[in-house]
């Protein structure tokens, strides 16, 4: 777990863990199960005392003295704390991050309040505090102090698994038989021997079942030169991926879309039968819930990772340049969609990019998202107005028009070598760069852009909303 978070420098190999799963424990007597079910219960109720408790008083701490009351082994309490700790991290980053876009967003609204550009019906973003997380599924992330995976001197099966149990130096012993592709998948096909298995484990229970999940670590070298040429990506709804040599790949609409529109309709009727349903009084009406929802999502991400290799395998020998979406990069990109595809799909684009990148060994560099798309990609003008509706970019000042994804995965390429850009540590801060460099630009080509009397006007109201910046 530790090695997989920690961030190698550019250009050195990157350490990929990969997870083999559904490896099914199915032990000769069912009371060894039963053992491990008891087990669970108690160290889940512990576990979620630690969550908690990193959630709110205190800050994540593995190393942690134990202060709860339970029948666990002193090892047994640690590997809680640890599962604790790694769970409160990511719920109090998710936090943070959701909490710096609300003030974006917030001071967005603020902004556009002041300039009279709001949108009709937009509203004041609000912040709601998250709920602290509980655990719903029965999941043990143990370390080799408690969990332990040996090669028996039987054929039969290919490991045992040896568990600490809640009796004192007792072990359960269940054995691991691997399917044909467990086998495969732990096979590294250059020297055609059993990789180096992670010492951590993860047992699952799920419909009844308990699972195994192993793991392994991969050296990927990083293989692109670094004066490969730069591709930008910008990355959105109407077009997943536009490159900034002018290629589109996969797209939200069409089929999706249509996919996406019957299966809100789906769930309005049912809220409706559900609250007719309530009216009369019967208990535990349907859910609103959509399963057919969920299958959706998991086909816009399988839409999405087939637009990312596709792009990835045709600009062979790139390297690439794309943001990090925030929520607020995320509204503007994706109006007409609802939150939940928005922030459930549209997120996982940077996602697999990167993900894909660190596979296969590819350079490719996350820059800053701000004013990406509404920055003129010639005269650096930044301005809001320079996009008249979603597809179109049109620059206020020097007229530059073209395709708005397109305009943007070029500025995204150019951000790759920018030094003076990566050090801004603001939005604000980007927007005065950007129009210094514009300043710098204008009096460069001022001989050139022909000013008619009638237009003067307007450039000096243009100028006027630049001293913004
Ligand atoms: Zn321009």
């Amino acid at each position: 777990m530790k090695n997989r978070k920690k961030r190698t420098k550019k250009g050195e190999p990157q350490r990929v863990t990969k997870a083999v799963t559904h490896i099914r424990l199915e032990a000769p007597n069912a009371s060894k199960l039963c053992t491990l079910d008891q087990l669970a219960q108690i160290y889940l109720a512990l576990c979620q005392q630690y969550v908690t408790l990193f959630c709110t008083d205190e800050l994540p701490d593995s190393f942690r003295a134990p202060c709860f009351q339970t029948e666990l082994s002193e090892r047994w309490q640690r590997v809680a704390i640890q599962q604790a700790v790694g769970i409160a991290k990511s719920w109090r980053s998710n936090r943070a991050n959701a909490h710096r876009d609300y003030l974006d967003a917030f001071a967005e609204y603020k902004e556009q309040e002041a300039e009279g550009t709001l949108e009709a019906g937009a509203k004041e973003p609000e912040w709601r505090e998250w709920d602290i997380p509980t655990l719903q599924q029965t999941c043990i992330q143990a370390n080799a102090n408690v969990v332990k995976l040996e090669a028996p001197h039987d054929s039969t099966f290919e490991y045992w698994l040896m568990i600490s149990t809640l009796e004192f130096r007792k072990q359960l012993f269940v054995p691991v038989k691997l399917a044909d592709y467990h086998i495969e998948a732990l096979t590294d096909p250059k020297t055609g021997k059993r990789r180096r298995i992670n010492s951590s484990v993860a047992l699952n229970k799920r419909d009844g079942a308990w699972w195994l999940a192993l793991s392994y670590d991969e050296m990927v070298p990083v293989q692109t030169p670094p004066d490969a040429p730069v591709i930008g990506i910008d990355v959105g709804i109407a077009n997943f991926i536009t490159t900034s040599d002018g290629k589109q790949y996969g797209t939200f609409n069409g089929k999706l879309r249509e996919r996406q529109k019957r299966d809100r309709e789906k769930r309005r009727r049912k809220a409706k039968l559900r609250k007719c349903l309530e009216k009369k009084g019967v208990k535990n009406p349907p859910s609103t819930s959509s399963a057919t929802g969920h299958r959706l999502i998991r086909h816009v991400r399988q839409e999405i990772n087939r637009a990312v290799n596709l792009c990835f395998t045709e600009q062979e020998g790139r390297q690439f340049a794309y943001e990090q979406l925030s929520v607020r990069t995320m509204r503007h990109k994706a109006r007409a969609m609802n939150a939940y595809m928005r922030a459930s799909n549209l997120g996982h684009i940077p996602n697999q990019i990167a993900w894909n990148a660190t596979k296969q060994g590819i350079a490719a560099t996350r820059v800053k998202s701000a004013y990406s798309s509404q920055q003129c990609h010639v005269c650096h003008y930044v301005d809001r107005k320079n996009r008249p509706n979603q597809q179109t970019f049109c620059c206020k000042v020097c007229g530059h028009t073209t395709h708005a994804d397109l305009n943007a995965s070029k500025n995204i390429a150019a951000r790759l070598y920018d030094e003076e850009l990566r050090t801004c540590t603001s939005r604000d801060e980007v927007k005065a760069l950007l129009m210094r460099r514009h300043e710098h630009w204008k009096q460069k080509f001022r001989i050139a852009v022909v000013d008619p009397p009638i237009q003067s006007g307007l450039w000096a109201s243009s100028e006027t909303s630049t001293d913004v910046g």
